[in-house]
């Protein structure tokens, strides 16, 4: 089945449901047998992990567990769970990887907070974090230690967008016998295949594209064999369970993510042209453009590209920035990405100590929505007419802080 026929079909079990066509949002903590051999039954169904089977409400409901099939079919892996946020999908899958005395090696160009994870509690569990440089491809092995258990990836990299050699970084780490674990959020399931690629853990931040509609947080975890039951044990242990009703609109969102994100790119792609060819723009850092380092890789392992990118300005101080985001109307300023709106956040990408981030502008990224393109390049010729409006004016400061 293709991918956009899975997107409708993944998950749904109208007869189930007096023929809803959606799973309808069920609402649970207790869950009643109707006597005692069927609770044993219920007992057993869940203990021998039969899918859609639960005693209790945290163990999910029949909402959970339809959005945990589609992603299973979608990303193309054993069994998915479901988490809160995206952070707590990352947090847990990394907890029940690791343990006292195993060394972890993670790109530079991790989502912040998923190093901050590692540096600030699974060191206290005896787990050592090192970071190593996304480009690094086959020669990661220099790194492999014999207690290196799992090598972090993320492709694109957060905010600086370096593609990552995931097939050759899989089989150092698999012949040193360490997991690959990657976030797979930019790409979202349709734009990579991580099992296809020798990814053994996948993660997304559901809260982004699947959801799409910046209304609700939601992290998954997708698993290849070898991976489940650890990564279910401690799903467990630690309580990890997510709302039905956020569930809901994970499952909604999915349904419309193929006509979403072929819009995302086209018009993402259709601005970044745009904004390559402005005087006011140093780079612009997207992996579908030529000149970006890691395009010959994106070309031979994605499928397409997200409306997510960055633009590197020719602006001598943070005013010249602040100038050409306030004259924008349809970019919000906002963090988090992947709704049907447009947004803009400055950056500094030297807070990501060691990145090898080769512009000197100053940086900002971009969410391009799904409005009309051509309104949202006229919005940026504003923005950028008020940026060099305001570099006239303003006196320089340095560009970068350091790392
Ligand atoms: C947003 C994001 C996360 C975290 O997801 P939340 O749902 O906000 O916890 C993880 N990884 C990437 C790449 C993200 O962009």
């Amino acid at each position: 089945m293709k991918d956009n026929t899975q997107l409708v079909v993944a998950g749904r079990h109208p007869e189930r449901f007096g023929g809803l066509v959606n799973t309808p949002i069920c609402r649970a903590s207790t869950i009643l047998a109707g006597s005692m051999a069927e609770w044993d039954e219920m007992k057993r169904a869940r203990a021998a992990q039969e899918p859609g089977a639960t005693t209790y409400g945290r163990y999910g409901t029949a909402t959970a567990h339809a959005f945990e099939e589609a992603m299973a079919a979608l990303e193309g892996g054993h069994r998915s769970l479901v988490f809160p946020s995206g952070l707590a999908a990352i947090a847990t899958a990394l907890a029940a990887l690791l343990r006292a005395g195993d060394h972890v090696l993670v790109t530079y160009s991790a989502y912040s907070p998923t190093r901050s994870f590692l540096e600030r509690v699974l060191s206290r569990f005896g787990v050592e974090m090192q970071v190593y440089d996304p480009g690094c491809g086959a020669a990661i092995e220099s790194l492999m230690r014999p207690n290196t258990r799992v090598v972090y990836v993320e492709s694109p990299g957060s905010e600086t967008l370096e593609i990552q050699d995931i097939p050759a970084i899989a089989a150092i780490a698999h012949a040193h016998g360490a997991f690959v674990v990657m976030d797979n959020t930019w790409a979202t399931p349709l734009f990579f295949k991580p099992f296809e690629h020798g990814v053994d853990v996948s993660i997304h931040a559901a809260t982004k594209y699947i959801v799409g509609h910046s209304d609700a947080m939601l992290g998954v975890v997708t698993c290849n064999e070898a991976t489940w039951n650890q990564v279910r044990e401690t799903t467990q242990d630690m309580g990890q369970t997510a709302g039905p009703d956020d569930i809901y609109l994970a499952l909604r969102g999915l349904r419309t993510l193929g006509v979403r994100l072929q819009r995302h790119w086209e018009s993402g792609l259709r601005v970044a042209q745009w904004l390559h060819q402005q005087p006011e723009v140093e780079s612009v850092v997207h992996p579908a453009l030529p000149s970006h380092p890691g395009h010959a890789l994106w070309r031979r392992d994605f499928k397409g590209a997200c409306g997510l990118f960055t633009v590197v300005l020719h602006a001598s101080s943070e005013a010249s920035v602040a100038a050409f985001i306030d004259a924008l109307s349809h970019f919000g300023i906002g963090v988090s990405w992947g709704g049907y709106e447009s947004l803009v956040i400055p950056f500094t990408p030297g807070r990501h100590h060691g990145t090898r981030w080769p512009h000197k502008g100053r940086a900002v990224r971009m969410h391009v929505g799904l409005e009309d393109p051509e309104d949202l390049i006229a919005d940026l010729q504003h923005g950028l007419t008020a940026l060099a409006a305001c570099e006239a004016l303003s006196p320089a400061t340095p560009a970068t802080r350091a790392a």
